[in-house]
């Protein structure tokens, strides 16, 4: 047999993906499941994105494009980061990647050196730690706590640091907490980064998924300083397109077009004239997304406190983290007997570094919600 490279023998496999597959099993041989497990919004992409993705293929824009991306799509994302987010950036200074993961993918590649430190919040996204290590970097969990609703301490990260810590990477709103953290909180971390010369990637995803807060960009307070990551996928219901950006100091966008432009190339041709439409008008298609979700927000929420799930509030996002320790200590126990005994699919927080808690995604209708909290009142 092959013998496979040490680096991807180093890959761990996603646990959320390993638990969407046993619920996936369990349903092809007959078993009706829920799940909660999805990181996707269940609505359908926007007709108006779909009706340019159609006129773009009749039109023949079906070959390579730019590594970086069209110049209208960049210049629409600029616009953007200035008309929603504040921030200045030329359409040079803006990477289209393959999705949002291409291109938090391709900054770790462009930024770590072996041995640099990066500081990530836990409970975190799996995939930063691992496309840290990948690219030869040390992935530092700086934690925050359920009684916090998750919100970074600036101190505590501040004590995270030592000459080797190169970056610090930011999720606000957060996937798996939901946790959105407050202005100040941005201005500490940015100041920190100037001060010691980090590089901030802040990864603003779910910068639409937000309920009775404002969105703040961190790259406002620390624009040298900041690598802003962010995507079609959540705000626009495209996650199938592949559609995900990047904004930042020019240096750092032309070093990742370097690395995209020796690995894919460009992200779909059609993809980026859908993202076009997305991009420049969806406003309608936010708030009801918005709306939605945060019905379902308040529902699985208190939904899950009265069954003795002590789950806190979040912010944003779509994701609760719920403590199971009434039914197993063990995450990874209580997520099987969620699975086996209330066929209720989640994902066990072990590898969010979220001790104790699953996570719950509410992407479903409020119909399941309410289905998959009286499945989970038998437990
Ligand atoms: N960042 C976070 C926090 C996510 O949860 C996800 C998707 O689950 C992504 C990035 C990647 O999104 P995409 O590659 O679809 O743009």
């Amino acid at each position: 047999t092959p013998r496979l490279s040490e680096q991807v023998q180093r890959l761990r496999p996603s646990s959320t993906i390993a638990v969407t597959a046993r619920a996936l099993e369990l349903q092809r041989a007959g078993v009706d499941v829920l799940s909660m497990a999805a990181g996707e919004p269940d609505f359908d992409t926007p007709p108006h994105v779909v009706a340019a993705a159609k006129a773009a293929i009749d039109a023949g824009r079906t070959r390579y494009t730019q590594v970086q991306g069209i110049p209208e799509l960049r210049e629409a994302i600029a616009a953007k980061l200035l008309r929603e987010n504040g921030l200045t950036y030329t359409p040079d200074q803006v990477t289209v990647g393959n999705g949002g993961k291409q291109s938090l993918f391709n900054a770790f590649f462009a930024l770590l050196d072996p041995g640099d430190e990066v500081l990530i919040p836990s409970p975190y996204w799996v995939s930063y730690p691992e496309m840290v290590r990948f690219a030869g970097g040390v992935p530092v969990a700086v934690p925050t706590r359920p009684e916090d609703a998750y919100r970074l301490d600036p101190d505590v990260l501040r004590a995270a640091v030592t000459p080797r810590t190169k970056m610090i990477v930011l999720n606000s709103p957060g996937n798996p907490t939901g946790a959105v953290f407050p202005e100040a909180t941005l201005r500490a971390v940015a100041d920190l980064a100037q001060e010691r010369g980090l590089m901030i990637v802040t990864d603003e995803m779910y910068e639409h998924i937000i309920y009775d807060h404002a969105h703040v960009s961190i790259a406002r307070f620390a624009p040298d300083h900041t690598l802003t990551v962010n995507g079609a996928s959540k705000a626009y219901a495209m996650t199938g397109w592949r559609i995900g950006y990047a904004a930042g100091p020019l240096p750092v966008i032309r070093a990742m077009n370097a690395i995209q432009g020796q690995s894919t190339s460009n992200a779909s041709s059609v993809s980026q004239w859908a993202a076009v439409a997305a991009i420049q008008d969806s406003r309608a298609f936010i708030e009801m997304a918005r709306g939605k979700f945060q019905q379902r927000r308040d529902r699985i929420v208190a939904g899950l406190n009265a069954l003795g799930f002590p789950t806190p509030t979040p912010d944003g996002a779509f994701y609760v983290l719920a403590d199971t320790s009434r039914i197993h200590t063990d995450e990874l126990e209580a997520a099987r007997i969620m699975l086996d005994d209330a066929r209720v699919a989640v994902v066990p927080g072990t590898d969010f570094l979220a001790p104790g808690r699953v996570r719950l995604s509410y992407a479903t209708s409020l119909e399941q919600i309410e289905a998959v909290l009286e499945r989970l009142a038998g437990l």
